[in-house]
């Protein structure tokens, strides 16, 4: 394992280490690629974040070779379609040198797309009619994977194409057996152009991270190749990318590659990064010498290998589990709902999950929450705290979603405005059909809130309507005797605020005490312009702004009606600074019940902690 802090720093030393493995040879069969300095060096890798490390010559233009094929073949998927290209090439490994003359028997179909006569007929593939147009395509296919317009090596173009004896012999005999059609010499030209493209060793690690990244270039955020043919690209690419050596390799390095006989390496570990190495001294099956060394190397140091299961997710995902009676949401309901939803809250059951949702941690919350459905009518899904969900784990929860709702229970997802692709899933699953999983709460507290609701209306409970209409119905006014009561009712305002609007801000002076007539209330905490984080929120039977009581607060959040609302405002001054006798008395009661108010809401708090933390 590598012991350097700097990965950059890793790099240097990499580079240095291999720049004295001599041996190996520049290609030479195409004249013109003898005359390259044999000792360039270079090496790059980017990130799918987009990072760039490069070290030595990774800036010295080489011309792309068969590396071209794994891209070209992208090209030829996406212009005519995954069948149209199987019916014209195999993808097996041929185990020979990337000139055979590895035809399929009887039908002429070449093995596979990496070898030169795959290579030769996915060009022939690509859109465009003429020799030209099609070069063009590629031009601008490669474009979206570099983010720069790639120049062609005159040189090494017309030195291959006057001596391409063999790849001409394959373009004719395909032709002879109508894998090409029309004149071969068409995508002949157009391949040996393509060979001839100079590229640099960064520019070919940002090819490499365009694949690892699903098929969008990191840095431009352009999508290179659709995403369903990243896998068949980098499929072909592990299993024939490097030439026949490709099964060693895969074996000793674990990535899918491409090499060609310009000094070109490009390997790929998915979801991670593009690796490019550029050395033109090539070993007898023609691959770069120090660019295998230096990838495998990295893969060793850092145990890269693509099989190797780096992280296992059977450990749980769930976080915790608990139902509507042992956690309320942070709404504070009048005493008759918050008693009913003790009694009744069981219906309901919560789970939060947390981490990667893959298929096994989805298979764990699929049968802990099948199992634990059978007596109620609610589930709550937490995905705030999920960081990712894969294909496999989305479907998963999405068949989940659907049995549930097969035994007519509702479903609650938070969070789900994270997890676009499960979204998109979910919405498409159901289309159409009556009582889909409601997607749309993004916090936690509000879709806790909507379950609460519905328990309650079920009950033929007033939920969004009710009122507390007589003050004897206000906790903070329990013990008041009438004397005391209509003190108090002559000491408040009527107030009102329509759905939407600011009661007090966070920063403003604490002069009011609100007692909630009617509708409810959020205090937020404003995190930035667009975002907010409710800490509680208050029904219709609730007292808010209780810090006016004490001198010299101000408010620490905003409170903002949630629907139109009726307030009842007390100047606790005015309540102080009072005449008669009995307002002492009605102050020391209102002070006293806050004091117990608070005490139950303490101790409520410690009783979801302990759920919470069991
Ligand atoms: N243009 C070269 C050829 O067809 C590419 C060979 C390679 O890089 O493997 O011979």
């Amino acid at each position: 394992m590598v012991k350097t802090t700097s990965f950059q720093h890793y790099l240097d030393q990499l580079l240095e280490r291999f720049a004295s493995l001599q041996g190996g040879a520049v290609a030479n069969y195409i004249p013109e690629l003898s005359t390259v300095e044999p000792d360039g060096f270079g090496i790059a890798l980017v990130t799918v974040d987009g990072h760039v490390y490069q070290a030595g010559d990774s800036r010295t233009a080489f011309t792309i070779q068969s590396i071209s094929k794994a891209f070209v073949y992208g090209m030829a998927l996406e212009d005519r379609g995954v069948e149209t290209v199987a019916a014209r090439m195999d993808v097996e490994p041929s185990g020979e040198a990337f000139n055979s003359i590895s035809l399929e028997p009887g039908t002429g179909r070449p093995r596979n797309p990496m070898i030169n006569a795959g290579a030769i007929v996915a060009t022939s593939l690509v859109k465009g009619e003429a020799a030209e147009d099609r070069l063009e395509r590629i031009l601008d296919g490669l474009e979206r994977y570099t983010g720069r317009r790639l120049g062609i090596n005159e040189a090494v173009y017309r030195s291959e194409r006057d001596t391409g004896h063999r790849n001409r012999a394959i373009a004719h005999l395909l032709r002879n057996y109508d894998i090409l059609q029309g004149d071969p010499e068409s995508p002949l030209d157009a391949y040996f152009r393509q060979c001839a493209i100079e590229v640099t060793a960064r520019d070919l690690a940002l090819m490499g991270a365009a694949l690892a990244n699903d098929g969008v270039n990191p840095i431009t955020a352009v999508r290179a190749l659709p995403s369903p043919l990243v896998p068949r690209v980098l499929s072909v690419m592990a299993t024939c990318g490097m030439y026949d050596w490709s099964g060693n390799w895969i074996f000793e390095v674990g990535m899918p590659a491409k090499s060609g006989v310009g000094g070109g390496i490009v390997a790929v570990l998915p979801g991670q990064f593009g690796l490019a190495v550029y050395s033109p001294r090539l070993d007898p099956k023609g691959n770069s010498l120090r660019g295998i060394a230096v990838c495998r190397a990295m893969s060793r140091d850092f145990g890269m290998h693509m099989l190797r299961v780096s992280r296992t997710t059977t450990h749980s995902v769930i976080r915790a589990t608990y139902t509507a009676a042992e956690v309320h949401s942070n709404l504070l309901r009048d005493e008759r709902s918050t008693r009913h939803l003790r009694a009744e809250g069981h219906r309901a059951l919560v789970i939060e999950l947390t981490g990667e949702l893959m298929f096994v941690s989805a298979e764990i919350v699929s049968s802990t929450v099948a199992a634990a459905m059978k007596d109620r009518d609610w589930l709550v899904l937490d995905l705030t705290r999920v960081t990712a969900i894969d294909q496999p784990g989305g479907s998963l929860l999405t068949a989940l979603l659907e049995e549930l709702q097969g035994h007519g229970k509702g479903v609650v997802v938070a969070g789900s405005d994270r997890h676009f692709a499960f979204r998109q899933a979910v919405r498409t699953r159901f289309h159409g059909q009556e009582r889909p999983p409601r997607l749309d709460d993004t916090d936690m507290d509000r879709a806790l809130e909507f379950v609460e609701d519905r328990i309650l209306e079920s009950a033929g409970l007033p939920v969004q309507d009710f009122h507390a209409e007589r003050l004897e119905d206000q906790p903070l006014c329990r013990g008041l005797d009438p004397s005391e009561l209509a003190l108090l009712a002559e000491l408040l305002t009527p107030r009102k605020f329509q759905a939407g609007e600011r009661v007090c801000r966070e920063g403003d002076s604490a002069d009011r005490v609100y007692f909630l007539k009617k509708g409810r209330v959020s205090a937020s905490l404003r995190l930035d312009s667009k975002h907010d984080h409710r800490l509680g929120a208050y029904a219709a039977g609730w007292v808010f702004g209780e810090s006016a009581f004490f001198e010299g607060h101000r408010r620490t959040a905003d409170i903002v009606a949630d629907t139109a609302v009726e307030l009842l405002a007390l100047d606790p001054e005015a309540l102080a600074r009072h005449p008669d006798a009995a307002a002492r008395g009605l102050r020391c009661r209102l002070l006293a019940n806050l004091a117990e108010l608070n005490f139950e809401r303490l101790g409520r708090a410690n009783s979801e902690i302990r759920v919470l933390t069991r």
